[in-house]
């Protein structure tokens, strides 16, 4: 039988919620359908005068709310059926949190690790010249994803900034401070994630998250925040955490503010004083919360079986596969979805989106107030539509998102 794909996945999951709410065929083959996609081949310099092409894409899913919003990915495994679904993903992440923006997403197929710092450059600039065709501050917003940062954004900027003939602050998001950033967005995704652990935990388990046991997986930029954050702010028992290098536990707790800073210095978690363990056997802890913060796809039919988990905080993007989905329900697991759970990123980007176009900067407690407030709603909404239909919060969440894109569809009407 030959493997779902990633989009496929995806498209089952919104066609679930879709026959729950009666979507007419119209509008589901609307919305299930992406409104561009641009694939490129692109040649790059390398430092030792060869030539090297490359592939990236940029998938825009539905804009009927607003420009399309969406990150940049570099990583070997890119490929065109993982930016498509988290295109997707993207519309139904900016409904659920209220955002006017509808979804988008980038990436390139590349190890940055491989690359030096001057090609890594001559690549990204490259890259954001050819997709400029469909990008702009009204049209389409880049951010960071795995393997891309604030550096790499301020080369985006400043490659469509040169085009044009004047500085857009508003063509990416995600700069650093000094180039129109805003406060508060190195952490957004990780706050976001920590403030719905926070509710989901009272809604799920009866109690906030403070002393509850917590494993992380991957500790990037979102898993580390986390991680900082429950601990630090809402007095979470972080008990395992994890990168590419294994899986780090301590019974007793982890000090989060020592793996924080570890990380900081050292680029990963090697070495980090902790019983080591495997990334497969922190998944499969037994603690109150886990949280996947990595890659997609870590929880599959092959070890959902095996989580002992009582809730589940998807913290990166479709970490749980649909049979795992299924399986996780039937073991009565919670699972609280991508779309609602990292979304704070998206929503800080917003924020940062609209400084940079009025040129008038928040500060870091209106930045989090403003973060807290639309987690909070977000949340309920979701929880209102799971009792009203009786599913689980992933359907209900879905239902929520399709419903905006519905209405603003319908609004719009069909064009000519
Ligand atoms: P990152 O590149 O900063 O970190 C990824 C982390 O995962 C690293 O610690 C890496 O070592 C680890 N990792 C990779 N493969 C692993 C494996 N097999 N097992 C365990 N750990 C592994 O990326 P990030 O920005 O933290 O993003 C993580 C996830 O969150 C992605 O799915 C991303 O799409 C999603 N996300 C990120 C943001 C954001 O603002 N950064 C927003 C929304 C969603």
């Amino acid at each position: 039988m030959k493997k779902e794909g990633l989009f496929e996945g995806a498209l089952r999951q919104f066609n679930k919620a879709a026959d729950l709410m009666k979507l007419d065929d119209g509008m589901r083959e609307v919305l299930s359908t992406h409104k561009r996609e641009l694939t490129i081949h692109f040649p790059v310099k390398m430092d030792d005068g060869s030539v090297k092409v490359f592939t990236g894409y940029r998938f825009q899913h539905n804009i009927a709310r607003g420009p399309a919003k969406g990150g940049v990915r570099y990583h070997p495994n890119v490929n065109e059926d993982e930016i498509k679904t988290l295109s997707f993903l993207m519309t139904w992440k900016c409904a659920v949190a209220g955002i006017p923006y509808g979804g988008a997403k980038g990436g390139v197929k590349v190890d940055p690790a491989k690359l030096s710092e001057a090609e890594l450059e001559r690549l990204s600039r490259r890259y954001f010249s050819d997709i400029s065709i469909i990008i702009g501050p009204e049209e389409d917003i880049p951010a960071p994803d795995v393997n891309t940062s604030g550096k790499i954004m301020s080369w985006f900027l400043d490659t469509y900034s040169m085009n044009v003939g004047h500085s857009t602050l508003g063509i990416v998001t995600g700069k650093p401070l000094e180039l129109g950033g805003s406060l508060g967005r190195s952490e957004a995704t990780g706050r976001g994630v920590s403030i719905v652990s926070n509710e989901a935990s009272k809604y799920f388990l009866g109690s906030e998250i403070k002393g509850k046991t917590v494993a992380i997986q991957g500790f990037g930029n979102v898993g580390s925040y986390t991680a900082l954050i429950l601990a630090q702010e809402y007095g979470a028992k972080i008990v395992a955490i994890s990168d590419i290098t294994g899986g780090y536990y301590n019974p007793e707790g982890i000090n989060a503010k020592e793996a924080f800073d570890y990380v900081t210095a050292h680029k990963s978690l090697e070495g980090f004083n902790a019983q080591k363990i495997t990334n497969e056997e922190l998944l499969e802890l037994d603690v109150d919360v886990l949280i996947p913060a990595a890659l997609e796809r870590a929880i599959t039919e092959r070890n959902a079986n095996n989580i002992k988990a009582k809730l589940i905080i998807e913290a990166a993007n479709g970490p749980t596969s649909p049979e795992a989905d299924a399986i996780l329900r039937s073991k009565n697991i919670k699972v609280v979805p991508d779309i609602l759970t990292n979304a704070g990123g998206v929503t800080v980007s917003y924020f940062e989106w609209v400084q940079g176009l009025y040129s008038y900067f928040w500060d870091l407690d209106d930045v989090r107030k403003a973060l807290d407030r639309a987690m909070k709603n977000a949340f309920k909404d979701g929880v209102k539509i799971r009792e009203e239909f009786n599913t689980d919060m992933r359907t209900a969440l879905y239902i929520v998102a399709i419903n905006k894109v519905a209405t603003a569809t319908k609004l719009r009407g069909i064009f000519p």
